[in-house]
């Protein structure tokens, strides 16, 4: 679609990820016109291709205590939300034998601090449960992980939202902000917006930069194995430091083997190493030995948008809003606290229009845009199981 004359709205929020769709939807509930502009399709960045889980904030809690904790609100809000869009529930964290004994104790009263609630798992009854998982574990904990298909979940909230009035161009990529004119420049024209929201996730600083602007961002590459099989019924973490490989996560009658975290210089330049599938594979295999002998179908990668800090593994999943007149940008946080960054970001937004209305995203409860599980078409159809078409679902959105 060519905008024929130039489009107008309150607010553009750039960028159809997850914490763009949620800011859509928040303005639009509060009574703002909103015009999200997408560079490709809906869920084409990282919330297309994230690791599924929507945390219980278990594996923030020894060393990030904020993002934990906003974890477990919002894991609890988001499955209110669109239980149709929640594929397993449960989690582990499990310890095994010659590994720092000493971090068990820390985790546990990591999760008493924030709030987590778990519960200790006696070994035989996991391995009866979890049968695939290595006989060297030595201590679990059970606790409220949960799987979200991003599909379902998000597609369900873009249709609310367009719905109740927000636009959606798609396929139209914003190559620079003008703030002296209050104009988008896009492919396809210009778009006037009072205010902007650049909800780029990882290329949040590109696009800024583009405008002479910068902000301080660190998009850390992940990549993830997929399995043609059930390896386990439930999200498997390994309780020990955040470290590469030692998530599994049960997709539909899929396992999803995640993930590495390294910086990245060119987001659209992305190399993938054989050694660091090589690692994966390993550490995969610690927890369930016959990983050794299978083959992975699909390998798939994205890369997070972290606030800047010493480390991939080491700095903050907390969000930060960064407010710079006209542009508001939002950067870090998780898929699973992306309800929250739209909220936080959409007062700002209200109040720099003055307008005095409160988000009803928290209490919002979503129908599905699907009749089938999972959903059919671009990624979804490369990670996960093919079901109802994308592409009519996103022929809907399309304004
Ligand atoms: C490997 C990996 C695993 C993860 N696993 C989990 C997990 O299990 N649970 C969890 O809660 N979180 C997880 N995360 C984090 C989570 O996925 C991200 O924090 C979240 O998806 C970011 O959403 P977003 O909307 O901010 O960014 P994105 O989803 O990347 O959305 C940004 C959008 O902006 C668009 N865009 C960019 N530039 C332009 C432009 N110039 N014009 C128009 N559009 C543009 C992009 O195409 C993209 O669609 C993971 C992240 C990674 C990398």
């Amino acid at each position: 679609m060519d905008l024929k004359s130039v489009m107008e709205a309150d607010v553009a929020v750039i960028g159809g990820g997850a914490t763009g769709i949620f800011t859509a939807l928040d303005l639009t509930l509060r009574g703002l016109s909103v015009i999200v502009i997408e560079k490709g399709s809906l869920l084409s960045g990282t919330s297309g291709k994230f690791h599924g889980l929507l945390h219980s904030g278990a594996r923030y809690a020894v060393d990030d205590k904020q993002a934990a904790k906003e974890c477990r609100e919002e894991s609890k809000t988001l499955a209110r939300m669109a239980p149709f869009a929640i594929v397993s529930r449960g989690g582990f964290f499990v310890h095994l034998k010659g590994e720092q004994d000493r971090y068990i104790d820390t985790f546990v009263n990591a999760l008493a601090q924030c709030g987590i609630s778990f519960e200790k798992i006696e070994v035989a009854s996991l391995l009866k449960v979890e049968p695939q998982l290595t006989k060297e574990v030595d201590f679990a904990v059970k606790v409220d992980d949960m799987v979200l298909d991003p599909f379902r979940f998000f597609y369900s909230a873009a249709t609310y939202a367009k719905r109740k009035g927000a636009k959606f161009l798609l396929r139209n990529r914003v190559s620079e902000l003008n703030p002296s004119g209050k104009v988008i420049k896009t492919d396809k024209g210009d778009v006037k917006a009072k205010i902007v929201v650049n909800a780029t996730g990882p290329w949040a600083a590109k696009l800024l930069r583009a405008s002479g602007k910068e902000i301080e961002l660190m998009p850390a590459l992940g990549i993830m194995l997929v399995y043609e099989r059930k390896l386990v019924h439930s999200v498997i973490n390994r309780l020990r430091a955040p470290s590469d490989g030692d998530i599994i996560v049960p997709f539909y009658e899929r396992s999803i083997l995640g993930t590495t975290a390294q910086l990245v210089e060119d987001l659209d330049k992305i190399e993938i190493s054989e050694d660091d599938i090589k690692l994966l594979q390993e550490q995969g295999a610690q927890l369930i030995p016959s990983i050794s002998d299978l083959q992975y179908s699909r390998l798939y990668f994205s890369a997070r948008p972290l606030v800047r800090g010493s480390d991939p593994r080491e700095t903050t999943r907390d969000f930060q809003v960064i407010d710079d007149d006209w542009i508001i940008s939002v950067i870090g946080g998780k898929l699973t606290t992306s309800r929250l960054m739209a909220e936080s970001v959409s007062d700002l937004v209200c109040e720099k229009l003055g307008l005095k209305a409160e988000s009803q995203t928290k209490s919002l409860r979503l129908s599905s845009a699907f009749e089938s599980t999972p959903v059919k078409g671009s990624i979804a159809e490369e990670v996960y199981e093919p079901g109802m078409s994308l592409a009519l679902a996103e022929e809907k959105i399309s304004s």
